[in-house]
């Protein structure tokens, strides 16, 4: 089975030796890195670029999904560092999506063939075995956890963060929301596992910077690390999903 993994770039040493491959998309050329982990193929896309200098709005997204797409993968894993507007969700916390709200304006998210049913956003057959692989390495994580998506690269506002807080979010992110919708569409099963790296401006002594950020996800690095590769050995091929539903049914249309 091909698993699709996106991550920052502290994850290159995760499969041994990798060979990288440039898939021509119709939105740009796409490099990923093609991996083993026991009888899984895996596709790791890093998503802001080799040298992680592509910041969260200028990343191709349509181009990033439908390489993963292009190469067979069935399901996409995907991490990601978030700030935390729910109390509760400390610095250095994991947790698992279960619904977003897409505050973003200005993303190519959708490939404009069909509207898909985002009402569940996230494969529950994946999520079940995020949840499985936090229980075998007993891991602490969040579940039930929505995604308040916003553009960036700027923070945000005192106001923006205590509105989301008021409306039940929990954490703050700038990739996931338009991954999820592309992956929909394309059919694929999608998933996300969250790093909290800060407590969002207003929620925290001192603001957000890059410098906390990456101390947090460097001492965080190991667990992170571990729950990926527990999860993609225990992923399993779609047995009752809904993810590729709405994809079929487009095609069937489209015929
Ligand atoms: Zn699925």
């Amino acid at each position: 089975m091909k698993v699709g993994l996106i991550g920052g770039t502290g994850f290159y040493d995760l499969f041994g030796s990798l060979e990288d491959i440039v898939v021509a998309t119709p939105y740009g050329d796409v490099t990923l890195f093609k991996g083993e982990h026991g009888d899984k193929e895996v596709y790791f896309l890093p998503r802001h670029g080799t040298t992680h200098g592509v910041l969260a709005p200028d990343v191709n997204y349509r181009a990033n999904m439908i390489a993963l797409k292009m190469v067979g993968v069935e399901r996409v894993l995907a991490v990601s560092a978030v700030g935390s507007v729910n109390p509760d969700i400390q610095v250095g916390a994991v947790s698992l999506l279960d619904q977003f709200v897409d505050m973003t304006k200005r993303r190519q998210q959708t490939y404009g063939e069909f509207s898909a049913d985002m009402t569940e956003p996230f494969c529950n057959e994946m999520k079940a075995s995020i949840q499985g692989a936090a229980r075998t390495l007993g891991l602490c994580m969040h579940e039930d956890v929505t995604l308040v998506g916003v553009d960036g690269p700027i923070y945000e506002t005192r106001h923006e963060l205590q509105l989301f807080r008021s409306w039940g979010m929990d954490v703050v992110g700038m990739t996931n929301t338009t991954e999820a919708a592309l992956a929909r569409e394309l059919g694929l099963c999608f998933s996300v596992i969250t790093l909290s790296t800060d407590m969002a401006t207003g929620f925290a002594e001192k603001p957000p910077n890059l410098e906390t950020h990456r101390k947090v996800a460097e001492e965080n690095k190991g667990k992170m690390k571990d729950l990926v590769l527990q999860t993609l050995s225990d992923l399993e091929r779609n047995q009752d999903c809904e993810c590729t539903v709405p994809y079929q049914n487009a095609r069937l249309a489209i015929k």
